[in-house]
């Protein structure tokens, strides 16, 4: 019987960081001597740097992911009384936002290959109180944004992508971020690129809308001690800028390493019955934050969540981990009991919940470690 030498992580990002530990170290150590501690030179030109990787002609570096998303909200000036389309299946804070402005979150069901938000499932929710979309590229996976964009213009609605979990994708030979009319990035350590704390970062080729968000990020100030609007505070640390600008070199790289992991894993998982292996769809190039596969059960109740469980406790026995992203859709959520969804309504994403599981996805994975990952799987389904 199959034995498990060492364990297998889902995630380990302190390897990432042994390999540029030299170069990180000794742009953290300059920062600290600079003094220049908020805002400077260093957040110039990692906001050139990153807005240039995008093709874009702005980029606002910000606190987080979430403030990215709640400054393009308020720059689209969108709130009370607007609706903003989105997904059930992703992070919190995608849906938080919309809240958080005091709009309505409406959710779509969700596709069940590619995990994204069902396209065509959006014409049917539009209403005239619809302001925007909030696509997820999710698991690093680009939506059809040849399809949303159409469907977008058709309503006249802003496009503001969440790209948290996709720093690097394609779409059509363009980078996910420059499609839509705002693309949101996270810099959280687990993401593809990650800092070594919080960040975020907004992209634009609005220029408009870029001098809007940045004023809004800085107290709402457009001259000094001048205020025009209710801001907040959302700043990149220049640390955190020293340490992305040296990892967005590797970035690149970082991405083709998950994809080469990626084809492994489908070419030997796919041989399994009783799962659903993940598949890049055409004229996209995901960049596989999650590889995230569907324990299939052939009823559609709670049953299948215990099937799910059961492999990845089974995993865990043969030292492998995994984790559930994520185990419940938000329409169903304490915090969204007020917007009326009820069980079975949005059906795709609920079956999701109960079936989805991701396994180790790291660049610094190594091939004996995927053999793990695929041994442990087979040994327990085959
Ligand atoms: C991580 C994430 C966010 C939020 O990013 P933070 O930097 O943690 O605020 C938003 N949306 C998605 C899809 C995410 O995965």
């Amino acid at each position: 019987m199959f034995q498990s030498v060492n364990s297998v992580p889902a995630f380990d990002i302190k390897q990432q960081y042994v390999t540029i530990e030299a170069e990180v170290s000794a742009a953290v150590l300059e920062v600290l001597a600079s003094g220049r501690y908020i805002g400077g030179p260093i957040i110039e030109s990692f906001e050139q740097k990153f807005a240039a990787y995008h093709g874009v002609t702005n980029c606002i570096a910000c606190n987080s992911g979430t403030d990215a998303l709640y400054l393009a909200l308020r720059a689209l000036e969108i709130g009370a009384g607007d609706e903003v389309i989105t997904t059930p299946f992703t992070f919190i804070a995608t849906a938080e936002v919309i809240s958080a402005v005091g709009a309505k979150p409406v959710f779509v069901d969700i596709d069940i290959n590619t995990y994204n938000l069902d396209l065509r499932q959006i014409a049917a929710v539009v209403t005239p109180k619809t302001k925007a979309i909030i696509p997820v590229h999710l698991f690093g996976q680009s939506v059809d944004m040849t399809e949303l964009m159409a469907i977008a213009q058709k309503h006249n609605l802003a496009v503001i992508e969440d790209c948290a979990q996709a720093t690097g994708a394609v779409w059509d030979n363009r980078k996910v971020g420059s499609i839509g009319h705002i693309g949101c990035f996270s810099f959280y350590p687990t993401k593809n690129l990650g800092g070594c704390g919080d960040g975020g970062a907004i992209t634009t080729n609005d220029s408009e809308l870029a001098a809007k968000m940045r004023v809004i990020k800085e107290h709402g100030q457009r001259n000094r001690y001048y205020y025009e609007e209710v801001g907040v505070n959302s700043r990149l640390d220049a640390i955190q800028a020293a340490i992305l600008q040296i990892k967005l070199r590797y970035l690149d790289n970082w991405n083709q390493k998950r994809q080469a992991i990626a084809s492994y894993y489908q070419k030997f998982l796919s041989q399994i019955s009783g799962i659903f292996v993940p598949e890049e769809l055409p004229g996209g190039e995901s960049v596989w934050n999650q590889f995230t596969i569907r324990v299939v059960s052939e009823s559609r109740n709670g049953a299948s969540a215990s099937r799910r469980d059961w492999v990845k406790n089974q995993l865990q026995e043969r030292g492998v981990s995994s984790m559930v992203y994520y185990p419940y859709p938000l329409h169903l959520q304490p915090v969204y009991k007020h917007l009326g969804y009820q069980p079975g309504q949005l059906p795709v994403v609920e079956q999701t919940c109960h079936e989805v599981l991701s396994l180790p996805m790291f660049p610094e994975l190594t091939t004996q470690q995927q053999d793990q990952v695929i041994y442990a799987l087979k040994d327990c389904l085959v």
